[in-house]
């Protein structure tokens, strides 16, 4: 007799022992801008027959959520860039519908939320994180190479008037953008949003040097409490900031700190990109190609949370990143926009 592969589908529990309860996808690795911190200028995509159907990402989600994945982020590049996308919102909102998912969310650039706010806002989608990094029109255009903040602000407006919560990310850079947070803080908390800084990662190679642009939050967290009083919070969004309430504005305030304070070890996420292969870390190499399995077994899911299930036993303790005058490469050469922000 032969033994037939275990067809249940167990929650996904690392060797650490960490609960895999967050997918994030990222559902294509092109953009309309081109952030300095994020991309070279002249990037090589990946070619369009190599990227999963939107069907089959659906149903690459959909074997998550049945493995016990309750939050789900759509990312990119930039996701809304993706022909016909809000055909996978309105696919996966069912999950939101039965109970089995507790959130499916976006992080987005903004450029395109004015066409599709109210829709994302119809499939169930509550809250949506928008990259802002700066207020300051030309230096917009100097960081993204490409955006608009006009287009963006209008987005932003849009996406509240369809009664999505915003939250305003924005990755803090030396001499850029690092005397602006408080103006950028008074915009998010002004219009009750949650403000998260970011620090930048030593992810795939750009045209600029890191060490340039890298700004330690540490830092950015002295100068602000010299002005500010800085309240630590228990509140969670299930992602790896830590937030503080900020006394004066009564507004939120998140840090994500990569390098100088992982979180690795309550890391609750593996990542999906647009050709199915599943990053257990953002900051290691380890994958596991899951398009294959998906197009050979197109009856039935057996055979793909098997290799979901070899794949989390792999996921590592931590990533690695540095970054200093000594460590010029990449901690991994693929950029964020391929794995997903
Ligand atoms: N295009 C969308 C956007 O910009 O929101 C989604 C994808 S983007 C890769 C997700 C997030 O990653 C953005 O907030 C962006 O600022 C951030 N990001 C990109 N490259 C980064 C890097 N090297 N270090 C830190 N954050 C980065
Ligand atoms: Fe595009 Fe987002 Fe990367 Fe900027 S951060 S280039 S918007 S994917």
């Amino acid at each position: 007799m032969t033994l037939q592969p275990d067809v249940s589908v167990p929650t996904m529990i690392d060797p650490f022992g960490r609960h895999i309860s967050y997918l994030r996808v990222s559902v294509t690795d092109r953009c309309d801008f081109r952030c300095v911190y994020c991309m070279s200028e002249h990037m090589t995509f990946l070619p369009k027959r190599d990227l999963l159907s939107l069907e089959e990402l659906d149903r690459l989600c959909s074997a998550f959520v049945a493995r016990g994945v309750r939050k789900l982020r759509i990312t990119g590049g930039e996701p809304l860039v993706r022909k016909n996308i809000m055909w996978l919102f309105r696919a996966l909102s069912r999950h939101l519908q039965s109970g089995a998912l507790e959130e499916l969310t976006l992080t987005t650039n903004g450029s395109q939320l004015k066409t599709h706010a109210a829709e994302l806002a119809a499939c169930g989608v509550k809250r949506i994180n928008v990259s802002l990094d700066t207020l300051d029109p030309a230096k917009f255009k100097d960081i993204t190479r490409w955006g608009d903040l006009r287009v963006v602000m209008e987005g932003i407006e849009a996406a509240e008037r369809a009664g999505l919560a915003v939250k305003i990310n924005a990755v803090a850079l030396k001499d850029v953008n690092e005397h602006e947070i408080e103006a950028l803080m008074a915009f998010a908390h002004g219009r009750g949003a949650d403000l998260t800084l970011i620090e930048t990662m030593p992810l795939g190679e750009i045209e600029g040097d890191r060490t340039d642009q890298y700004l330690p939050l540490s830092v950015v967290r002295a100068r602000l409490m010299d002005r500010f009083t800085l309240e630590d919070i228990p509140y969670r969004t299930g992602g790896p900031a830590r937030y503080v309430r900020v006394k004066e504005t009564g507004g939120r305030l998140g840090f994500i700190t990569p390098l100088t304070h992982n979180f690795c070890e309550s890391c609750n996420r593996v990542r999906l990109t647009c050709t199915g292969t599943l990053y257990m870390c953002l900051g290691q190499d380890d994958a596991a190609d899951l398009r294959p399995v998906l197009r050979a077994n197109p009856d039935n899911d057996a055979a793909l949370h098997l290799a979901v299930t070899e794949a989390i036993a792999r996921k590592p303790k931590g990533h690695d990143f540095i970054i200093d005058r000594t460590t010029r490469k990449p901690a991994v050469s693929r950029h964020m926009s391929v794995t997903g922000g």
